[in-house]
């Protein structure tokens, strides 16, 4: 095994791997998320120099605790340098309560962040093994956009992207279809869940293995990895002993970015997490007991309509729990959500709080802070502004805007009655040329248009 972090699943069943392993594979064979077994740790000195160094190169030194067995300094250091070549804005909104603008990368959505450094990783592994790599994505919305354009033209990759037609807006759609080249979008005739059967049954297709394919789906650690590092830097832009984070969930994975950052010895005083009207969490740190929402519930704050986080397996086993599905002889899962061994709940609580927020009130917060200040946010930096807004503390908070409003201006423009600014990422789009195929909701016909790529 190479490496010097050793990886394990939260399953418990499948063999240990190091990084790249984990990293091409995404998911263990036991259907486990990999963890790592052991968390580096900064000096306090450390954090405190970052105050004096810019993106790219807190970047380099975060994740290269982990990594720095696996790449070459010198050439990690020139990745992050191309990754992180935009703004990370930190803005001060009033006294102790600060926006942190994760949304000035190509795509204008915070998954740019993970995007872009997983593809240069996987792009330098494919590289030294003389492999082809086929990334397979479904995604609702952000995901592809941000992945597509991290692959585009990187040679030897392909990337064939799977959405629901009808369930992504024009925007998300136009990121996904008009790069061409080694991008290869594909519109299902169905729903988000249909796109996600069907690349989780080509992952276990023996006569795919050949194609080398891999995910780049949130449950991949290389997608964590790089959302570790804007907690610190938002931390060494404010002048604080320690701080608040309040983050808008969905599957967990921006979330489980700054947890990471805490166990590396960032000083978290509490997340806040901030959900839509997928209250599973909430309920679940109320209560004790987890139980998905099924089927998930529909809000404005689309990429976080999630009933059943995957990275909540992550949480749970960070804090002694053991979260699972039930599955039959095939893999099929039976049950989603099984709690084998309870997480440390005062421990949680210690660490977290969370917010179920209402359509209303993503609506109100919308419309208010945009009086009050002149500053345009959207439905998911919404669900945060009010979880922020409903935490008792004297603390400073930042909390996290993870797209531009730009990307949903119908719903701006219905509480506000302005058309949001686009960013230049999404201006060219509007006229740019599509180039997608259309699918019927069909393995089969998928399989054959990925042999043929
Ligand atoms: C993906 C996404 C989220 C949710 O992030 P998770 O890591 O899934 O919790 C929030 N906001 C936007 C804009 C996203 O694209």
């Amino acid at each position: 095994m190479e490496g010097r972090i050793i990886f394990r699943s939260t399953n418990r069943e499948a063999p240990l791997v190091g990084f790249k392993e984990a990293l091409l594979k995404g998911q263990a064979p036991d259907y486990g998320l990999y963890m790592p077994l052991e968390i580096p740790v900064l000096t306090k000195d450390e954090i405190d120099s970052f105050r004096e160094i810019e993106y790219p190169q807190i970047a380099y030194t975060v994740i290269g605790r982990f990594l720095e067995d696996e790449i070459a300094p010198s050439i990690l250091k020139k990745m992050t340098q191309e990754a992180y070549n935009f703004e990370v804005p930190v803005q001060k909104i009033r006294k102790d309560f600060y926006l942190l603008w994760l949304t000035k990368g190509p795509t204008a959505s915070f998954k740019d962040f993970a995007a872009r450094l997983m593809a240069r990783i996987m792009h330098l592994f494919a590289k030294q093994d003389n492999k082809k790599l086929t990334v397979l994505v479904a995604t609702s919305g952000d995901t592809g956009g941000a992945i597509a354009n991290a692959f585009h033209k990187l040679e030897n990759i392909k990337v064939v992207v799977l959405f629901p037609e009808c369930e992504v807006t024009e925007r998300q759609r136009k990121q996904m279809t008009t790069l061409g080249d080694n991008i290869f979008p594909v519109a299902i005739n169905g729903k988000f869940d249909d796109c996600q059967a069907i690349v989780k049954r080509a992952f276990n297709d023996k006569e795919l293995e050949s194609l080398g394919l891999t995910s780049a789906n949130s449950i991949n650690f290389g997608r964590l990895l790089p959302q570790i590092v804007y907690y610190f830097y938002a931390f060494s832009r404010l002048n604080a002993e320690d701080v608040v984070f309040c983050v808008p969930s969905g599957n967990f994975g921006n979330l489980m970015g700054g947890v990471f950052a805490m166990k590396m010895g960032l000083p978290v005083k509490r997340f806040i997490v901030a959900v839509n009207e997928n209250d599973e969490f909430p309920r679940f740190l109320e209560t004790g007991i987890y139980r998905p929402v099924v089927p998930s519930r529909v809000c404005s704050s689309n990429a976080m309509n999630v009933g059943h986080p995957s990275n909540l397996a992550r949480l749970f086993d960070l804090y002694g729990g053991w979260l699972t599905d039930e599955r039959d002889a095939n893999g099929k899962v039976i049950k989603s959500g099984l709690v084998k061994i309870k997480p440390d709940m005062v421990s949680l609580k210690r660490d977290f709080c969370a917010y179920s927020i209402t359509e209303k009130e993503v609506d109100e917060t919308i419309i208010r802070f945009y009086r009050n200040y002149g500053i345009l946010i959207e439905p998911h930096g919404a669900v945060g502004v009010s979880a922020s807004e409903s935490f008792n503390s004297d603390a400073i908070i930042v909390s996290l805007e993870t797209a531009d409003p730009a990307k949903f201006p119908e719903k701006i423009k219905a509480l506000l009655n302005i058309n949001p600014d686009v960013p230049p990422s999404i201006a060219g789009l509007d006229d740019a040329v599509e180039n997608f195929v259309r699918m019927e909701n069909n393995y089969n016909e998928f399989k054959r248009f990925v042999t043929e790529l």
